[in-house]
């Protein structure tokens, strides 16, 4: 006999969004937590933006969840009191060349269901946020900013008062069939379930590999920040065009609800999944640099280290495109989200979507 319907590895976002998920239709849940806090791992540490589906190919789960996420995420916030604004975004071209960039980005985002898109001129951009200077502009009036641990906090406390128990300090170091489901073991003793959702976010290939399914490898892709003093010059998000092929959106600038602005997140493959250090200082003059080409008063003075944060990407080091999330139920009652990098966070109501129908 199963002590629970479903055990959730990972208390993140993506977890807590469906044990609330399952949990509200009455099947009994646990969320096994590897930490001693809840979301302290990359939902704890991103740009906390609601996108707007404008980068992913149309068809594909980044762009699909991410619309129908964005949706639900705002509702959820409005009914939660989860902090999170509207505050628009606008991706800023340099010269003739990126213009026609914009264009295929707004083609893109509009084949993938995003809303609320257009294009600006150079003084209608200038007229929006006189700080910025650019060739023209995509602006996005449905993106915004939401408090992500918040969030997975309201979350994972919809999913306890709907009988769902979040156990922490128990990460699951042993996960084997059993019969009628699974059974898992933890620092807090053994658990059976008839299904399991592996949440783990960088580490749900090490808990995949725990059932033998060895065929996924997350590789940590790091970004830092950098707070920009004294008030926001901006009063949306702003980002450059993005390079082809890069890993990340580019150096661009994000705003946070207490009124504060940051600049990045940058993209590195770092070979730790717990690196975490300060970046070194030379990072500063790049990220100033990179500042200037949006915001041409930036000085390298204006910019305070902030942190930074670890993608779980599935793509390679050197490898030319992204990869999609993966959310596959492996092996019968096994479901796995890896890669569930950007724009998971936006997306994580619609995943847990996902989840509900692959286990229903
Ligand atoms: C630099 C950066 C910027 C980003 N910006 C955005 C953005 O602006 N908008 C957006 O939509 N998305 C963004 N993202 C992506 C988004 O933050 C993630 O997709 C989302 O937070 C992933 O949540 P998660 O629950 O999967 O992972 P996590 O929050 O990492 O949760 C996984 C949990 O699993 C636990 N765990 C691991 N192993 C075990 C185990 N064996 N047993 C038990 N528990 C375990 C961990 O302790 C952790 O708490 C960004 C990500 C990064 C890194």
């Amino acid at each position: 006999m199963a002590d629970v319907a479903v055990a959730i590895i990972g208390a993140g976002v993506v977890g807590a969004a469906v044990a609330q998920r399952l949990a509200a239709r009455r099947l009994p849940c646990v969320v096994l937590e590897a930490a001693s806090r809840p979301g302290g791992e990359i939902t704890a540490r991103n740009s906390g933006v609601v996108h707007a589906g404008l980068y992913d190919p149309p068809g594909s789960l980044k762009a699909r969840l991410c619309v129908a996420g964005a949706r639900a995420l705002y509702g959820w916030a409005a009914r939660a009191g989860v902090p999170c604004a509207r505050v628009g975004k606008l991706v800023v071209a340099a010269d003739e060349r990126e213009t026609e960039a914009l264009g295929a980005l707004l083609a893109n985002g509009r084949a993938a269901g995003a809303a609320g898109l257009s294009l600006l001129s150079s003084r209608e951009l200038s007229a929006l946020e006189p700080g910025l200077r650019g060739h023209a502009a995509l602006y996005s009036e449905g993106t915004g900013i939401v408090d992500a641990p918040a969030l997975a906090a309201s979350l994972a406390a919809d999913a306890r008062d709907h009988g769902a128990e979040v156990l922490l300090a128990a990460r699951v170091e042993a996960l084997e069939r059993a019969a009628g489901g699974w059974r898992l073991l933890t620092p807090r003793g053994e658990l059976r379930a008839e299904a399991v959702v592996n949440a783990a976010g960088l580490h749900a290939d090490e808990v995949a590999a725990l059932a033998g399914v060895r065929r996924y490898r997350v590789h940590p892709c790091r970004g830092d920040w950098f707070r920009i003093r004294g008030r926001a010059p901006v009063r949306r998000l702003v980002y450059p065009v993005r390079a082809k092929g890069a890993a990340g959106l580019g150096v661009h600038l994000t705003l946070d609800l207490a009124g504060g602005c940051r600049l990045g997140p940058d993209a590195v493959y770092v070979s730790r999944k717990d690196d975490y250090e300060p970046a070194p200082e030379g990072k500063r003059a790049e990220f100033a640099a990179a500042a200037r080409r949006l915001l041409p008063g930036i000085r390298e003075d204006d910019l305070a280290y902030d942190t930074c944060g670890l993608r779980p990407k599935l793509r390679a080091p050197g490898e030319p495109g992204e990869r999609d999330f993966v959310i596959a139920e492996d092996l019968p009652g096994l479901v796995n989200l890896v890669g569930i990098e950007s724009p998971g966070l936006t997306a994580a109501l619609a995943i847990a979507g996902e989840v509900e129908r692959l286990l229903s």
